[in-house]
């Protein structure tokens, strides 16, 4: 039962039960909801400070053997439309983001069935030689492609990345990670492969961001076992350095003939507050304005989010699904101002950059 007192444990930053969650979750008001997580964002950052990101999202190849069926991004191997970039073509991506004063790339791509793994040690080392700028790179799915496709374990996979020059890891790939629906949505990775590279690089000091994308036909009780199994990790490890929910977009997708509609404001609203309340181990909590737009971003601060993310100089993936919001870092600054809270820029690992003005 939510009383009084529980909802005073919460704010102190003690660990609920998921049955609570799931009575949080269906029945109490949305107001009450982010408020309850508003408070707890307040504890964890009484500095106000809400953070944001510069960087570029580089995919440096669409070609895929897996075929989920959220994904509008994949080609199949052989596909005319496949294409992997040239160092070179890298290079000037990299070069126009730090020209736009990024701080990183957040670099991923399909499942490539037989690029040589020197592809991706080679450029990491080139990209560290060449710029100063943090590495944000290949999601789960695709650490757990390289120890299939070149016979290594994920231990050595991360170990020779790291040593190229890989600073942290993205949580994409993460979607909801029960196998039901895994399986279901044809995902190559099953949700156990998917927690051990992340468990395996916060062994290795490899700092990891956590996601979920939901609105796939799941239900609540998918979604909650999502969440505890990340909270579980994260009490082994705590190397999750923050969670991100967003939704599936469905344009151009096979799933989205099936789950045409977006998931609603409110519900993305209070799965985010949720995320606050649940995760008492894990520091940051990033709103999506990219999949749910900026005025959405600016109401997720007040529903228990501190980060706002990325302006993402290039998005290849979920805007073929339709998600095609864009900001510039000015933009992203305003928001925050005219929320009440103070813009920090910060690199992938949530570093900040810069002093609290
Ligand atoms: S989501 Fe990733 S793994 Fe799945 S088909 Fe798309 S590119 Fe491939």
């Amino acid at each position: 039962m939510i009383t009084e007192m529980l909802v005073e444990q919460v704010i102190d930053g003690e660990k609920i039960p998921l049955e609570l969650a799931h009575e949080i979750i269906t029945k109490m008001p949305s107001e009450q909801l982010y408020e309850l997580a508003d408070e707890i964002r307040a504890r964890l950052h009484p500095d106000r400070v809400v953070t944001y990101v510069v960087d570029r999202n580089l995919n440096y190849s669409n070609i895929c053997t897996s075929i989920c069926t959220f994904c509008a991004f994949y080609r199949k191997p052989g596909s005319a439309e496949g294409y992997v970039l040239s160092y070179e073509e890298i290079f000037k991506k990299v070069e126009e983001m730090l020209s736009l004063g990024g701080s990183g790339i957040l670099m991923q791509g399909g499942l490539h069935p037989d690029l040589p793994f020197s592809y991706y040690t080679d450029l990491l080392r080139e990209l560290k030689t060449r710029y100063n700028i943090h590495l944000h790179c290949f999601s789960p799915p695709e650490i757990n492609n390289f120890a299939k496709v070149y016979g290594m374990s994920i231990e050595s996979v991360l170990i020779e990345l790291r040593a190229a020059g890989l600073d942290s890891i993205p949580g994409g790939g993460g979607e909801i990670l029960v196998d039901e629906i895994r399986k279901r949505r044809r995902t190559e990775c099953n949700s156990q492969e998917w927690l051990h590279v992340m468990e395996v690089a916060h062994k290795l000091g490899i700092p990891t961001t956590a996601t979920m994308m939901f609105g796939m036909g799941e239900t609540i009780n998918h979604r909650l076992q999502h969440l505890e199994k990340l909270r579980r990790l994260q009490e082994r490890t705590g190397g999750f350095i923050a969670f991100i929910p967003w939704t599936f977009q469905p344009d151009n997708t096979p799933l989205g003939r099936k789950f045409p509609n977006r998931v609603p404001t409110e519900e993305y609203l209070r799965w985010l507050a949720l995320s606050r309340v649940y995760f008492h181990n894990i520091r940051n909590i990033q709103v999506s304005w990219l999949t749910q737009g900026l005025d959405v971003g600016r109401r997720g601060l007040h529903c228990g989010a501190n980060d706002l993310g990325s302006t993402m100089i290039e998005e290849n993936v979920i805007s073929k699904a339709g998600a095609n919001y864009k900001a510039t870092e000015e933009m992203l600054v305003d928001c925050i101002l005219q929320e009440g809270f103070i813009p920090v820029k910060r690199n992938a690992a949530y570093k900040r950059l810069q002093t609290n003005p």
